[in-house]
């Protein structure tokens, strides 16, 4: 079933093709990225010029507002909406630092967390609700 992501701030679908499209701001310059759409798939496509630094905080953009996508639960963790076309809506986080696999499909109902240095935000409330105790 395919997914279709989208900006928050201004619900422009992010993946008409097959791949998800950003631009980024890193150290080495800024351009446009290409992610798979698959939860737990870290391949990337950059231009060749790109050198992303092991460990280094990478900022994304939305291709068509701008609009800086690093999430307000966690500044080292960016923000996407995601759907189906029939079934629920939810947002994706994924971590900004390059080399470290991260990433969460939150819905009203559950919280999903793929890639093997998830449990690194695992004190992240995804719901935004306050403690329970
Ligand atoms: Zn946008």
């Amino acid at each position: 079933m395919k997914r279709f992501y989208y900006c928050l701030k201004c619900s422009t679908h992010l993946n008409p093709g097959t791949k998800i499209i950003l631009t980024f701001v890193a150290k080495c310059g800024q351009g446009l990225i290409l992610f798979s759409p698959q939860p737990g798939n870290y391949s990337v496509i950059v231009s060749e010029a790109t050198r992303f630094r092991q460990g280094e905080v990478v900022q994304f953009c939305c291709p068509v507002c701008h609009a800086d996508l690093t999430s307000s639960l966690n500044k080292n963790l960016a923000e996407i909406g995601f759907r189906f076309p029939e079934g629920p809506d939810g947002r994706v986080l994924f971590s900004r630092r390059y080399g470290e696999h991260a990433t969460y499909f939150v819905t009203k109902e559950e919280a999903r967390s793929y890639g093997e240095n998830a449990q690194v935000y695992s004190q992240v409330n995804f719901f935004g609700e306050g403690p329970k105790d």
